[in-house]
């Protein structure tokens, strides 16, 4: 039993104007992956450093690439076998086209309870309130029985280079668990979709447009394909089905491209096609069994093609070089993560959300994969993704993140930290 005094002592040291700053200063920084801009999520990394630094925790940053870094910021609140990893990335999408915004996506400008910028609601908000969470701890006096790890990561967005790096240099090592803090609107989400992702490359033989016998189509081939992928669709939808919090599986052909490079001419039937394919899974799924299944697939296309081709050129009286080859590669794959709802991690989220909010939380899936998708698949961790901001603002002009909701975020994460270390 925790005394209601060390609760209030702790949701005291949260201040809201302290938040507000944090995330204000790290808005106004343009942390966008543009080398040819100039700008990198460094700056932020040494802004977050030096705040950690004041609070009395111990920081180390890793250069995971030139001009990324990632921060970590260790408390050890206590001796104890858990240590609990708050995740938070600090790079940001591109604001895209200025003109669409209302407001500087780089001014933190605050309207009524609002901030608006780029990083509002992903992910600097949340980043804030992670950190803020870890100083009003610090700052009550309580101990904990064990650690709680600050992950200030790079490259989130792109190819998730700074959790990778962290997991890597070792770091992830004594985590037990981790909450990733990302706008899921004050949701509990335990769990996400897996992500696979295919490059199908069908080869012909390049001919004149007029003159199509003298080459080969790959067009038949990947007629064929898109029908298929959408059978495998067909059967997901049937085994595993509708996940309650994910939704659909999806096999979904994205790109499909005739040459697979180059100047395409319409009286040329060209040599390569591609067709790249966006899988997105549910748990019930396995990703070695689909990747088998695409390279079957490959094998079947390519021999289906080659008869429908043999076949054609007895009615034509032909016979042509009909070496047609289907390849396929994999790209992305990041399995599907599901958390158990008895998981200590989870049940103190779950605590920590009914103190703060008085209601009973809400659990959902994250559609999207995080940096959470890497801790739980290379490291099992236990991951829980909740955080303030409406989940549809990401990547869109005017993002903006509810002041009320961030405060009452930094809370939970604190709380959530509590519970799970005294447990
Ligand atoms: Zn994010």
């Amino acid at each position: 039993m925790i005394p209601e005094n060390i609760i209030n002592k702790i949701l005291n040291e949260i201040v809201a104007e302290e938040l507000i700053g944090l995330t204000a200063d790290l808005v106004k920084i343009n942390s966008v992956w543009d080398p040819a801009a100039g700008t990198s999520e460094q700056p932020a990394a040494d802004l977050v450093a030096a705040w950690a630094q004041k609070q009395g925790f111990e920081v180390q940053q890793d250069e995971v690439a030139p001009g990324r870094a990632n921060v970590i910021v260790t408390w050890t609140a206590g001796t104890g076998t858990r240590t609990l990893m708050f995740e938070g990335h600090t790079d940001v999408v591109t604001p895209g086209d200025l003109a669409a915004w209302h407001y500087d996506p780089f001014g933190a400008q605050i309207v009524k309870r609002r901030m608006y910028g780029r990083g509002t609601n992903d992910t600097k908000g949340n980043l804030a309130a992670m950190l803020i969470a870890m100083a009003a701890l610090k700052r009550s006096g309580v101990t904990l029985a064990g650690t709680i790890i600050g992950g200030v990561l790079c490259d989130e967005e792109d190819r998730m280079l700074g959790v990778q790096d962290f997991i890597k240099r070792g770091h992830a090592d004594k985590v037990t668990a981790a909450v990733i803090c990302e706008p899921q609107d004050g949701l509990i989400c335990t769990t996400q979709k897996g992500a696979l992702r295919a490059r199908f490359i069908v080869t012909g033989r390049m001919s004149h447009g007029a003159m199509p016998l003298s080459g080969l189509n790959t067009a038949p081939a990947v007629a064929a394909l898109i029908n298929a992928l959408h059978t495998l669709e067909e059967q997901a939808a049937k085994d595993p089905g509708r996940d309650e919090h994910l939704g659909w599986p999806s096999f979904t052909p994205t790109v499909i491209q005739a040459p697979a490079t180059g100047a395409s001419q319409l009286n040329v039937m060209p040599r390569e096609a591609m067709v790249l394919v966006d899988i997105r899974t549910i748990p019930g799924q396995s990703h070695p069994d689909i990747i088998n299944r695409l390279n079957r697939l490959a094998t079947e296309i390519e021999e289906k093609t080659r008869r429908a081709y043999e076949q054609y050129d007895q009615l034509l009286g032909l016979d042509r070089n009909r070496n047609l080859k289907v390849a396929v590669e994999i790209i992305t794959d990041r399995p599907c993560t599901l958390t158990d709802r008895d998981d200590p991690v989870v049940r103190a989220s779950h605590r920590a959300s009914v103190e703060v909010t008085g209601k009973q939380p809400v659990y959902a899936g994250v559609p999207g994969a995080t940096d959470g998708t890497f801790l739980w698949a290379l490291k099992n961790i236990p991951i829980v993704t909740m955080g303030a901001g409406d989940r549809q603002v990401p990547h869109q002009v005017d993002e903006w993140v509810d002041l009320n909701q961030l405060v009452e975020t930094a809370k939970i994460y604190a709380l959530t930290a509590l519970y799970y270390l005294v447990d």
